[in-house]
């Protein structure tokens, strides 16, 4: 069997620093295409799970799952792409195609075996997926983006996770107009979450930890900004917001910001802290309010949200690296010293 020779950079535990891993993907099947891959971003999952904080860790891991590329070759049936377009591939690289969820367009719920792009086990049962921290990968068409013309390729890459896992539970909340939004935690996630609300027209509120960040939360949409550690502005916030996204990497307070909330508000979670949260009945019970969380997106809906993005001009604020400097960022990205994704330039690995 023909394989395709790959170079990358790998986890091989989760005390090491990444580093160079050679490796081969499979040869094209006939809806496959292969994408050189031009940039692809860093999420603070990858270093959850290079670090092994999830406790599901696969080593050797090549992380990756905010992918854009173009196309170099197609396998014979392919027929949404051709040699030359630009292409992009978030978290997930292949679904079961049958259960309710797919059939919804909802596959990041796949009940039948959703694939993700690495650290996860390929239909067969025993390849396991290698993601974009890596100069080439093979995707099933079907489950590959269309990337807008116009938006630079850089600030596109951050779309295919932090953008669609923020949009996607905006849409779904039907967060707009007459909505007072918090968001917690400026980073990759938070930014986007603020460029969204406040496009589709919300009144935004950053809540955050790192007093530096101010400045940029107004530019992205903002009108209010509170650092978490102050009490006073803290206490003017209390039963204030319709809508809270939590965005926060790390294990925090979910009572005190449930408290933010006023009367039927919703606390929506799309950080993946790996410790224990606590949370006590009474602050939901008072004032009906409710707690839940949200999956990235769909291959609709993320579709849809690259083509807004395309129109309405909106893409991530980034911080452009060679692949060799991955483990100082990871290092930066722990300290919340983003502006706002670091995106790895694959150039530097050719
Ligand atoms: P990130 O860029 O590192 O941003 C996280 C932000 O959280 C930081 O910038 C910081 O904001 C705040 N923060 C960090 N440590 C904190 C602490 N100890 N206490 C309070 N606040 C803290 O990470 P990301 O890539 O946006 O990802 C955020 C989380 O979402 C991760 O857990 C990731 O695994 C998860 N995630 C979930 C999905 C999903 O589908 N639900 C998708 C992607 C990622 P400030 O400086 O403003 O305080
Ligand atoms: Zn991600
Ligand atoms: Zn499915």
């Amino acid at each position: 069997m023909i394989m395709i020779a790959v170079k990358g950079y790998a986890a091989h535990s989760a005390t090491l620093p990444l580093r160079p891993f050679d490796f081969e993907r499979r040869d094209l099947r006939p809806k496959d295409v292969l994408i050189d891959i031009l940039y692809c971003g860093i999420c603070h999952s990858d270093l959850h799970l290079v670090r092994n904080e999830w406790g599901r860790s696969n080593y050797p891991m090549v992380p990756g799952h905010e992918i854009v590329g173009r196309v170099i070759k197609t396998g014979k049936n392919a027929k949404k792409f051709k040699k030359g377009d630009v292409a992009a591939v978030g978290c997930f690289v292949d679904s079961c195609r049958k259960c309710p969820n797919c059939k919804d367009g909802l596959q990041q719920y796949c009940t039948g075996g959703l694939v993700l792009t690495y650290n996860s086990y390929e239909k067969d049962g025993k390849t396991i997926t290698q993601g974009g921290y890596s100069t080439k990968i093979v995707v099933d068409e079907d489950h590959v983006l269309k990337v807008p013309s116009k938006l630079p390729l850089e600030k596109v890459a951050p779309l295919l996770c932090a953008g669609i896992t923020t949009y996607s539970p905006l849409r779904y909340w039907k967060i707009g107009k007459r909505h007072k939004v918090a968001v917690l935690g400026l980073g990759g996630l938070g930014h986007m979450a603020v460029k969204f609300a406040s496009a589709f027209g919300a009144n935004v509120t950053v809540l955050s930890g790192s007093p530096n960040k101010q400045r940029d939360a107004k530019s992205m949409g903002a009108t209010d900004f509170a650092l978490t550690s102050d009490a006073e502005k803290m206490k003017t916030l209390s039963n204030h917001f319709d809508f809270l996204i939590d965005t926060v990497s790390a294990t925090h307070d979910f009572d005190f910001y449930l408290g933010l909330l006023r009367t039927n508000g919703v606390m929506i979670c799309v950080g993946l802290p790996s410790g224990e949260e606590q949370l006590s009945p009474f602050n939901l019970v008072l004032g009906r309010r409710s707690i839940a969380g949200s999956l990235i997106g769909g291959l609709p809906e993320t579709q849809e949200m690259l083509d807004y993005c395309g129109r309405r001009n909106i893409a991530a604020d980034v911080e452009v690296i060679p692949i060799q400097q991955v483990n100082q960022a990871y290092d930066r990205m722990v300290k919340s010293d983003v502006r706002y994704r670091f995106v790895i330039d694959l150039a530097s690995l050719k």
